[in-house]
């Protein structure tokens, strides 16, 4: 979520019952934000939602908030961990609760009234939040509690320092001139993030009319379809969206977001955005990160040179941008006999969900019941489920919402609509893009997916997971709310149980035959994982590369880009001195980077390869054990996904595996030795 504070709120100081009373003075039907839920485990009532409701209950939560601040400010307690920290952390019950829900449909269910309030709503909050972040008073108490945090418990200690942290680098310390700046900066981004969005969006939908395939189609369609010049088109329209000079060009957006960073992190004494945004990850500073990832993008290309090669041949002329998918699914099907036509009809996309139940079902002992009716959804399509521990004690509630609408954007993520703290179990979706079933029962048209799918799913599951699971005291390092070169660790981990045989006898079956998938299949798509991996890695670490670059840049050097040329040019560098073939293109380019323009990645995709060297790492751990150990999940589940923040990753990492994680494993698992 774009938009959510630094850091968290929850359950709260002022109460529901002031505002409550407030609004009944009048006639006006009463705001559903300001009232308490009468709902199935607090899931949000959907249907009861106006549009109109949003914008009173941002300005009544800012408004609550703001007075809870100034309580905690007044107190003449000296400062503790509960009249501070905790304190803060509870400041804004109203704005959590209308948060968690405006910001989830504003991605996944937009519609232009959502757009019109999101652009209204993005500058408010964003100022409030810049004035809290620069409240020198509030600042003062929280320093004494970190400075004196030595009698606190692990948890409340990482919840102090991560608060403490969030002020000094959204620049409470700094001069009355430059903190003005920083703040003005601040607001300036949020509303650049969101138009960056906004315009990808709409770029998206050009791109589905033009071409008659969805974003998330393109690289099936690449893959498959026989004609040439169509697929050239395709490909030149996917690679060049928010790249026309028209009202939906990201270019200008791209270059003064970039330059509001850079400045951002040299008013805080940084070189670069990319030194501020390392400095309190697991990876730590640029270099470790530039270190990291060549050698993985050298390994990718050597292997992709090679496999051009073979491609060649089978084309029988050069292979450009627009062939390579295609020619490798032709290689892949005559390598391994395997085309995506053969395994799709396995993975229906119920059948998939299934498995991921299965899956979590065996590993962790978690209990799956569908509550779709008994609790609300925000589109027919979404399925709602009640997830219970082995021992029937409630983990939480799962929305399913999966299939390709225009009003989502695109891609796959998890969200809470709320976050497990104590005495709270949290409330998360799954978003994905799935090709949408057909709707006339004449004619079947499942919703079938193909491999990347099924991991995709896998995936954002778990992240799910590491957020049902947690069981921290506090919502500022609960579930998820770790760092960004950490939390993909979990997701990427879950990917493993897609493909192990015993998990899939259970889930993969044709969906017109009924018939589990064939073991021969099975160990055909398992050796062609492996396959095509200069291309997977090299577009991804390509992508990593080029998101370091535009963020190792200084102010100075940012001043001297004029406009989309020199966009261009500086990205066409970037790729060369990489390495990068001309073949493959990052997987996403700058114009249509949301990662790293809209969401909170910037200087930060590296994170997905470093995540998977943990992941891979650990998972060699389960394989050497026996993948259905119960000790070895217990430890994972134990050690890792309730611990959330509330210890250091490289700590937690150690406790698990007795040794630090073994970057070597990630070329094992990607088979480029
Ligand atoms: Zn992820």
């Amino acid at each position: 979520m774009n938009m959510k504070y630094i850091f968290k709120m929850a359950a709260g100081l002022m109460g529901l019952a002031a505002l409550m009373s407030m609004s009944a003075c009048n006639n006006q039907p009463k705001n559903i934000f300001l009232q308490e839920w009468d709902t199935p485990y607090g899931t949000a009532p959907f249907s009861k939602i106006a549009i109109s409701d949003y914008m009173p209950a941002f300005e009544a939560g800012i408004a609550q908030q703001k007075a809870n601040i100034e309580a905690i400010v007044k107190n003449p307690d000296a400062p503790t961990f509960e009249n501070t920290i905790l304190a803060f952390e509870q400041s804004s019950p109203i704005l959590d609760k209308v948060q968690g829900v405006f910001f989830n449909l504003a991605e996944s269910d937009s519609t232009p009234e959502m757009q019109a309030i999101e652009e209204e709503v993005t500058p408010l909050i964003t100022d409030a939040s810049s004035e809290i972040m620069m409240n020198e008073d509030l600042f003062a108490r929280v320093k004494a509690v970190y400075e004196a945090s030595e009698g606190l418990t692990r948890e409340q200690q990482m919840v102090v320092k991560k608060i403490y942290q969030s002020f000094e680098r959204n620049g409470v310390g700094l001069e009355p001139e430059a903190k003005k700046r920083f703040a003005e900066i601040n607001t300036r981004l949020a509303t650049l993030s969101q138009k960056f969005g906004q315009n990808l969006l709409a770029e998206n939908n050009a791109f589905k009319e033009a071409t008659g395939i969805t974003v998330s189609e393109y690289y099936d369609f690449m893959a498959s379809c026989p004609d040439r010049d169509k697929r050239k088109a395709v490909f030149e329209a996917y690679s060049s969206r928010g790249n026309h000079g028209d009202a939906n060009d990201n270019n200008a957006i791209v270059l003064e977001t970039l330059r509001l960073r850079a400045e951002m992190a040299e008013l805080l004494g940084y070189p670069n955005f990319a030194a501020y945004q390392l400095s309190n990850k697991m990876a730590g500073s640029p270099e470790t990160v530039d270190n990291f990832l060549q050698p993985i993008m050298d390994a990718a290309m050597r292997s992709a040179k090679a496999q051009m090669k073979e491609m060649e041949k089978l084309a029988g002329h050069k292979i450009e941008a627009w062939d390579y998918c295609y020619y490798a699914e032709k290689l892949r099907a005559l390598k391994y006999a395997l085309d995506e036509s053969q395994t799709k009809p396995y993975f229906q996309a119920d059948s998939v969900l299934k498995g991921v139940f299965t899956a979590a079902s065996q590993i962790y002992g978690l209990q799956f019941e569908e509550v779709t009716g008994e609790v609300e959804v925000y589109q027919p399509s979404v399925h709602a489920y009640k997830i219970t521990d082995a021992d029937g004690s409630l983990i939480g509630i799962f929305y399913r919402d999966y299939f390709v609408r225009p009003t989502k954007r695109g891609g796959a993520w998890m969200n809470n609509f709320r976050e497990q703290e104590k005495g709270v179990r949290p409330i998360i979706v799954n978003v994905c893009n799935f090709p949408a079933p057909g709707e006339d029962p004449t004619e079947p048209a499942p919703s079938l997916l193909t491999i990347d799918n099924v991991q995709t799913a896998f995936h954002e599951f778990g992240h799910a997971l590491h957020g049902f699971l947690s069981q921290c005291n506090y919502v500022t390092v609960s579930g998820t709310s770790v760092a960004r070169d950490f939390v993909e660790m979990f997701s990427q981990f879950n990917e493993n149980f897609a493909f192990v045989p015993e998990i899939l006898a259970q889930y993969a079956n044709n969906w017109e035959t009924g018939e589990t998938i064939p073991a021969e299949l099975v160990e055909k798509v398992q050796k062609s994982l492996k396959f095509n991996q200069g291309f997977t890695t090299g577009e991804l670490c390509a992508a990593s590369i080029l998101d370091m670059r535009w963020h190792e840049l200084s102010a100075a050097q940012l001043g001297t880009f004029k406009g989309a040329e020199d966009v261009r040019d500086f990205e066409a560098k970037v790729c060369r001195e990489m390495g990068l073939i001309d073949e493959i293109i990052p997987r996403y380019r700058t114009s249509y980077f949301n990662h790293i323009m809209g969401s909170g990645y910037s200087a930060g995709y590296y994170g997905y390869l470093w995540s998977e060297v943990l992941a891979v790492d650990a998972w060699e751990k389960f394989k050497v054990d026996g993948i259905f150990n119960k000790a070895t999940a217990e430890s994972f589940r134990k050690t890792f996904l309730e611990k959330g923040g509330s210890e250091e990753p490289m700590v937690l990492y150690r406790q698990f595996r007795g040794a630090e994680p073994d970057p070597s494993a990630l070329m094992r698992a990607r088979g480029l030795e």
